[in-house]
Formats: C-alpha cells, sequence, structure tokens
C-alpha cells in the first residue's frame, strides 16, 4: 500500500450512502491531527445496527466517487473484500500487517463512541488504537458510567501522543457541525425530493444513474 510514520485515521460506517457530514469530518480530523491519510471504509455487513439499503459494492462505489479528487483521503474497500461481519478488531489486524509500526486512529462522532463498549473486543481494539471522539450537534457525553471512566484514563490532549504511541489515547475535536444524516438523505430521495448540498454531486450522480434508494422513476431521473 503505502509507508508513513504518521498516524492514520480510520473512519467505519455503512456510508448509505456518503454525505458531507462524513467528508467534512474526515478533512477536519485530518487537518488538526496532521494524519497522513484518513481511510474510508465501508461495512460489509454492519454487527450493531440493520442491514443497510444499498448494497456493499454500490456503497463502495459511492465512497470512491467521494473521494475521487480528495487525496487526504482513501476509500479502503478491505471489509467488503473480506466479505464477512465487520468486526473492526479484523479490520484493525488486517491494517496492522500490512502497514506495520504506524499509530491508527479511529475515527467516530459521539453517537458511535457511546455504543463503543458494546464493539466486539471492545477494551482490547482501545489497547491497539487511538480513538478520535468529533463533537456532533445535539450529542453529549455522559459525566459518570462506563463512558466517564474510559475517558477519565485515556483522554489525552496533546497530538503529539498520537503519533508517537500506536494507540490507547482518546480524543476530542469539535468539527464543524453539518446536521446531515443518511437516514434523512434516503427518505428524501425515496420521497422524489432533492438531496443536492447533502452529498457530493458526484455521489447523486452515481444514486441516479444506478436506481440506489428507489429513485427509478422520481422526477430527478436524468
Ligand atoms: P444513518 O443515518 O444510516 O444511521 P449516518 O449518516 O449516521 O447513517 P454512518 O455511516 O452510520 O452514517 O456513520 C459513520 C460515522 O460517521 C459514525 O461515526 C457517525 O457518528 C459519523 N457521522 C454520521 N453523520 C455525521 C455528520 N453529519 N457529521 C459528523 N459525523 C457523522
Amino acid at each position: 500500500m503505502y509507508q508513513t510514520h504518521k498516524a492514520i485515521g480510520i473512519l467505519g460506517g455503512t456510508f448509505d450512502p456518503i454525505h458531507l457530514g462524513h467528508l467534512r469530518m474526515a478533512l477536519e480530523i485530518y487537518e488538526a491531527f496532521d494524519l497522513a491519510k484518513v481511510h474510508l471504509i465501508p461495512c460489509y455487513q454492519p454487527v450493531h445496527r440493520k442491514q443497510p439499503a444499498a448494497s456493499p459494492e454500490q456503497r463502495l462505489a459511492m465512497v470512491k466517487c467521494a473521494v475521487a479528487n480528495e487525496p487526504a483521503l482513501y476509500a479502503d474497500d478491505r471489509e467488503i473484500r473480506r466479505q464477512t461481519p465487520s468486526y473492526m478488531i479484523d479490520t484493525l489486524f488486517d491494517l496492522r500487517a500490512e502497514i506495520p509500526n504506524t499509530p491508527f486512529a479511529l475515527i467516530m462522532g459521539i453517537d458511535a463512541f457511546l455504543g463503543f463498549p458494546s464493539w466486539h473486543r471492545w477494551k482490547e481494539l482501545l489497547e491497539l488504537v487511538h480513538i478520535i471522539i468529533a463533537h456532533r450537534p445535539n450529542y453529549h457525553l455522559p459525566s459518570t458510567g462506563i463512558i466517564a471512566d474510559l475517558l477519565n484514563a485515556h483522554l489525552q490532549h496533546e497530538v503529539a501522543f498520537l503519533h508517537n504511541h500506536l494507540g490507547g489515547g482518546i480524543f476530542l475535536r469539535p468539527i464543524t457541525a453539518l446536521e446531515i444524516s443518511a437516514t434523512d438523505i434516503r427518505k428524501q430521495i425515496a420521497m422524489g425530493r432533492n438531496p443536492r448540498y447533502l452529498l457530493p454531486d458526484s455521489v447523486f450522480d452515481y444514486i441516479k444513474q444506478h436506481g440506489t434508494y428507489s429513485i427509478v422513476g422520481s422526477k430527478h431521473e436524468t
């Protein structure tokens, strides 16, 4: 793949479809933490939520369209190639084997971080990677309980820690608030509304061309 000494960001998701909330978050975190790249990794089969509406191949194709002109972001197809339920721990071992001695940072919104203690082998995962939590509007971190304990034990403030350790740190980073959700975009498309400016034009073009989210026959058909 490529060699780097700088940390690599990992943004996993269903990306059903990828939208400007995901992309802006990835780019802002890339710049704030001086990362080598951010890998956007669409899952094959999510283990914590209902199955996506678009196929794995369509979701990967949309991620590829979205990052085509942005060298900071990389469409990583490893979970889709693996074709097994998408456990992040497996993905991480796979990445480590390919890019050794490089710190990795999982990027997630607060909503995703609140569910982190239910992830498969999450304690082990946190020893192996850093976590960067991106602040989004309307989500708050609890001040007691397991999430608060995790923050007390692992919160770091220095970017240097991220590059000098392979994992173990949790970072909090405010990002531009773009309250966009893939669920809402799918609904808008299904109702024949125009989702433009919520997602890249290239992704919307793909959706129109492939009839993803039942757009065939709607007023957006070209
Ligand atoms: P859905 O509406 O289908 O649940 P989603 O838009 O939340 O999808 P996911 O693919 O589930 O997108 O999210 C992947 C990651 O992106 C998660 O860490 C989530 O917290 C984050 N994320 C989702 N939407 C935004 C947004 N608008 N701004 C910043 N981060 C986001």
